[in-house]
């Protein structure tokens, strides 16, 4: 399979009175084409900062973003422009995201008219089909956004993504303020999409649960660092990361027959500020120990599944 996107050793760290903030640190992955990569943690790991870079509306600090075979860290504003029309993303709340004064219409067609790929009569017609396209009733052309409820006003937000025939997509908590019953249509209405127009999806959520039926890979994210990467199926089988494992036993089961037991995180996520070497998550794992002082380094444990834990052959030993 074709890879689309690469990311290598990719950091961003914020310099602040406290100091800095290693936000993302050290991040490698690829996105093969047509695939959906999950990328899950808490809130506050650094999921929008990765997909807030892989659009660049946000510079790295260091590393490598290579997009179908290019480095776009390295590229001209020429050719940035072009990448940017290659690559979009939707955010969690459609209603910030979207410009209150504009027509639900004007929200989609504004990407056409500043890009200037299309006529006005092209983005027009253009506008009618991606309203169509995402299940828009074409009498609300004229609403506002405040006039929509959550679900339409994502579907908006989708559209304008689509509006320039991107290739990829960064779906940062697409569906995480939406009520329950609209999360499904939109999660159906995005799978769709990517089978009609073979889009490859960066998909972030605070909520294992989502990315299940969405993902085919999961990266997990603890405090701007990867902790366990695997293909999705394979991760709601077995995790091996005590923080995976955690997350993972946090989803409420409908299975009595295999109910997990619930792991509670003591503490809550810090804020990656002048880390020490070694693993992030120690402060609040069961197993932590001297070797977790020591940096940790993301190994293959079975095929295409990666942890980054000095515990983990123990703990399985452990566990059978
Ligand atoms: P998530 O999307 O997983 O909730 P973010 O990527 O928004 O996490 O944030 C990751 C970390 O980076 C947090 O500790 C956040 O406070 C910090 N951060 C994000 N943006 C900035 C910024 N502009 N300046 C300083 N710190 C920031
Ligand atoms: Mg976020």
């Amino acid at each position: 399979m074709a890879k689309l996107v690469e990311i290598n050793n990719l950091k961003k760290y914020y310099k602040t009175p406290r100091g800095t903030v290693h936000a993302v640190d050290d991040v490698t992955f690829r996105i093969e084409k047509g695939r959906t990569m999950g990328i899950v943690g808490e809130s506050g790991c650094g999921k929008s900062t990765l997909g807030r870079m892989l659009v660049h509306l946000e510079e790295s600090t260091a590393g490598e973003i290579i997009f179908d075979g290019e480095d776009v860290t390295q590229l001209t504003d020429r050719d940035m422009k072009k990448f940017r029309e290659h690559s979009q993303i939707i955010f969690q709340d459609p209603y910030s995201s979207l410009d209150p004064r504009y027509t639900v219409a004007d929200s989609i067609r504004e990407p056409m008219v500043v890009s200037g790929k299309y006529s006005r009569a092209e983005a027009e017609e253009r506008t009618k089909m991606l309203m169509d396209l995402v299940g828009i009733a074409p009498r609300l052309r004229l609403a506002y956004p405040h006039e929509l409820d959550g679900g339409r006003r994502q579907r908006v937000g989708i559209a304008r993504a689509l509006a320039l025939d991107p290739e990829f997509i960064v779906c940062d908590e697409p569906v995480s303020a939406l009520d329950v019953s609209i999360q499904a249509q939109i999660l159906n209405l995005l799978k769709k999409l990517q089978q009609e127009k073979n889009l490859t999806y960066m998909f972030i959520t605070h909520d294992l649960s989502v990315v299940k039926h969405i993902s085919d890979d999961i990266c997990v994210m603890y405090l701007g660092q990867l902790v366990e990467t695997s293909p999705s199926h394979d991760l709601f089988v077995k995790q091996y990361h005590p923080y995976t494992k955690a997350l993972l036993s946090a989803i409420p089961s409908t299975d009595i027959y295999n109910k997990m037991n619930r792991i509670v995180l003591k503490g809550e996520i810090t804020s990656p500020i002048d880390p020490k070497p070694g693993c992030r998550f120690a402060a609040r794992c069961p197993y932590a120990c001297e070797q977790c002082h020591q940096p940790q380094k993301l190994e293959e444990v079975e095929p295409a599944h990666f942890v980054a834990c000095c515990k983990v052959r123990e703990i399985n030993e452990l566990k059978k």
